[in-house]
């Protein structure tokens, strides 16, 4: 039997301010099988496209995503604030509910031609996650698909992705 993954998510109302009902994944990674049972997953959609890297941001990203490129056999490249990393970078910025925020990666994380996927828990308005494909862009790497936990579709985050390879293992 499947293990529902949605079981082990919490729904934390007003975080992390009010009107967001946030999505907790910290009981579902807390528990190993439900834990593993989402790497499985996650590891099942993205093998067929063969990516060499696996892409994801702090920190939740790095959670999934270590796990993640362990279990296909790619190499795992961090996404961080900035002032985070300590080689050198590019950048790029996103739109929030107010104002801005930005990613990078070291300039020499993705080489040309490099096939990666990129990760993240929650897909919300899809800001963040075009942001991590434009790094991957700059670099000359290729997005061989965008993969989540977590999708609020109501938020449509999809239509922010258009022309990707998008996969979401929950929806909402
Ligand atoms: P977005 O750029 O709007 O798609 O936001 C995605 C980022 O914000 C992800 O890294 C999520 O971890 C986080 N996020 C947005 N909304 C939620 C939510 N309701 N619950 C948990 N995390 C969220």
């Amino acid at each position: 039997m499947t293990l529902d993954l949605a079981a082990k998510v919490r729904d934390v109302p007003d975080f992390p301010k009010e009107g967001i009902l946030f999505k907790d994944v910290m009981p579902l990674i807390a528990d190993a099988e439900y834990f593993a049972e989402s790497i499985r997953q996650l590891a099942e959609w993205s093998r067929p496209r063969n990516a060499d890297l696996v892409l994801g941001a702090e920190a939740r990203g790095f959670i999934f995503g270590g796990a993640l490129a362990y279990e296909l056999g790619a190499g795992f490249v961090p996404a961080r604030k900035p002032g985070k990393l300590p080689w050198e970078t590019v950048e790029a910025t996103y739109d929030l509910e107010y104002g801005t925020d930005s990613l990078q990666i070291h300039r020499d994380a993705i080489g040309e031609g490099a096939r990666v996927i990129v990760l993240d828990d929650v897909l919300a308005t899809g800001g963040t996650a075009k942001a991590k494909c434009e790094l991957v862009e700059q670099l000359g790497g290729e997005v061989v698909g965008v993969v989540f936990l977590i999708e609020l579709t109501f938020l449509n985050g999809r239509d922010r992705l258009a022309g990707y390879d998008v996969h979401s293992l929950i929806q909402y």
